[in-house]
């Protein structure tokens, strides 16, 4: 049994038992693991505010070669991000970020760009005039480094470069942008030119740039459902956070396909 220190952010907290809880957080060196908080629902004591979601935390587990899960021994918070958790909006972005990390990273798969990405959204989002701006950003990064980013040089089906002029579109089904000619049963999103670009500067740019990239308006409305549906399309499945952003109604639901 090895016992390990990790810098860490808490994906999701469950009731396990009577007295334990479930607790899966995304760590800097080891990626996403769950482990069990012996007697975090008993003692409040022990793990006290260090196992709220998209809480920053130093762990020190034990991970068990024959149990998939590892036994969280400590939990120490380094930053709770108390600014989110006092503005409705930025708590619905910043857990639905954490839901899409929790959900599209493998387990125990070490991604420390994706660690890095995500402690700085949480860190952007609390300053974030326009929280939405700061979520595409990061959408469009994590899905980038974890493999699951658009291919945007050109149409995917005939070849065709991306240039001015001419009408395109972005597949969902096909993971990337088509032509005009190539649109048809596509569930095509149209795209400008300029989101084109910004969505491959997104990707691109060194982390500590990212977030003085704008999605202007028309790249917004183009891109609010583009890469949410994106990540629904790979999951199969919807994502629980949305609920809270329409029912506060920084998204409507009717803006998706
Ligand atoms: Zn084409």
């Amino acid at each position: 049994m090895a016992i390990r220190r990790d810098e860490a952010i808490i994906l999701r907290t469950r009731d396990y038992s009577e007295s334990d809880r479930l607790i899966t957080f995304f760590s800097r060196n080891q990626g996403q693991l769950t482990g069990i908080a012996k007697g975090a629902r008993r003692s409040k004591k022990r793990f006290v505010h260090t196992l709220e979601p998209c809480s920053h935390v130093a762990v020190t587990y034990v991970d068990r070669p024959t149990s998939g899960l590892v036994r969280l021994d400590a939990s120490e918070l380094k930053n709770a991000f108390i600014a989110l958790r006092s503005d409705i909006a930025r708590l619905g972005y910043a857990s639905l970020s954490c839901e899409i990390v929790l959900e599209m990273s493998p387990e125990r798969q070490a991604n420390a760009a994706l660690f890095d990405l995500l402690y700085q959204y949480l860190e952007q989002l609390e300053l974030a005039v326009e929280p939405e701006n700061t979520s595409l950003l990061f959408q469009t990064r994590m899905l980038h480094l974890s493999g699951y980013g658009p291919n945007l040089q050109g149409c995917i089906l005939c070849g065709q470069k991306l240039r001015a002029g001419g009408n395109w579109f972005f597949s969902i089904l096909q993971g990337g942008l088509v032509c005009n000619d190539h649109k048809h049963g596509q569930q095509p999103y149209p795209v400008s030119l300029g989101t084109v670009m910004l969505l491959r500067q997104a990707q691109q740019l060194p982390l500590a740039k990212l977030w003085r990239l704008r999605f202007q308006r028309q790249s917004r409305q183009e891109c609010r459902f583009l890469l949410i549906d994106l990540v629904r399309h790979y999951l199969e499945k919807d994502l629980k956070s949305l609920k809270l952003l329409y029912q506060i109604g920084a998204l409507q639901p009717t803006d998706s396909r």
